[in-house]
């Protein structure tokens, strides 16, 4: 049951022709299925790139990363992600940019009303389901980009800070939110955050990164007993 296997991960970007950057060194990780794994800290210590190789978008430099047994090399579709910057399609409304994974499936349109309906709920953005996206606030855009994610229903969701940039009331109810759905559907999340609290509340594991020698370490991995 372990989803994913890192061995001896490493990332070097070419900064330009002459210098290089190690953002990641020797990393090794396992994640186990259902498993709520939280990253902090502190920015610019690899966390997004980590994340980014995790979701198959970026090649590590060294070492080999397994997805459920097999070298990933790709995105893959049971892998979800939300990242930072809500990259919503502009032209679809909100609604349809939650329905926009349900349409690749093999649902029938009553049941991806229902989906987006229920997602709309959530995020307590029902009145706006017509809008378009830059009609809406940074926070309200943040919430859309969250539940077409879920809506899609992945098996494991990677997400780059997704409540950054909600308000505190907003974030304790998504918060809960995905503790639900992560209950309630089994899936593995592995959730980046600088705050610790909020790592707390959510995680079953907590790993703390930071920089040493330009690349990122593993300093301390705590197991959150789940009450
Ligand atoms: P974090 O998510 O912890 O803030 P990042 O993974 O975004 O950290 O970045 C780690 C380091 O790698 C930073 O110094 C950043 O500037 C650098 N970096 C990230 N992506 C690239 C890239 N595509 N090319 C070159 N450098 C990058
Ligand atoms: P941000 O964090 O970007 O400021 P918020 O999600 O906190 O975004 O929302 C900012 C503003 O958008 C709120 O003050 C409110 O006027 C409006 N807003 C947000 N959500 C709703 C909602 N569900 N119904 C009506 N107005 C909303």
């Amino acid at each position: 049951n372990i989803v994913f296997k890192l061995n001896n991960i490493g990332k070097v970007y070419n900064e330009n022709e002459k210098n290089e950057l190690t953002v990641i060194k020797n990393l090794n990780l396992e994640i186990k299925e259902n498993e709520f794994l939280c990253i902090v800290g502190p920015s610019g210590c690899g966390k997004s790139t980590l994340l980014r190789i995790l979701a198959g978008l970026e090649l590590p430099t060294e070492g080999e990363i397994y997805y459920r047994g097999r070298v990933l090399k790709k995105p893959t579709k049971d892998i979800g992600m939300v990242f930072q910057n809500y990259s919503l399609m502009p032209w679809l409304s909100v609604e349809e940019n939650i329905a926009l994974g349900l349409k690749f499936q093999s649902i029938s349109k009553e049941k991806q009303k229902k989906i987006v309906d229920e997602y709309l709920e959530m995020i307590g953005l029902t009145k706006f389901r017509t809008s378009k996206p830059y009609e809406l606030s940074g926070g309200m855009q943040q919430r859309v980009a969250i539940a077409r994610s879920l809506a899609n229903n992945p098996d494991v969701l990677l997400m780059d800070e997704p409540f950054g940039a909600l308000d505190a009331y907003t974030r304790i109810q998504l918060q809960k939110e995905l503790l639900r759905i992560w209950e309630k559907h089994k899936k593995t999340i592995v959730f980046i955050t600088h705050s610790v609290d909020e790592a707390v509340y959510l995680a079953d594991r907590i790993i703390l990164m930071s920089k040493n020698k330009g690349a990122i370490e593993v300093d301390i991995q705590v197991d959150i007993p789940r009450i």
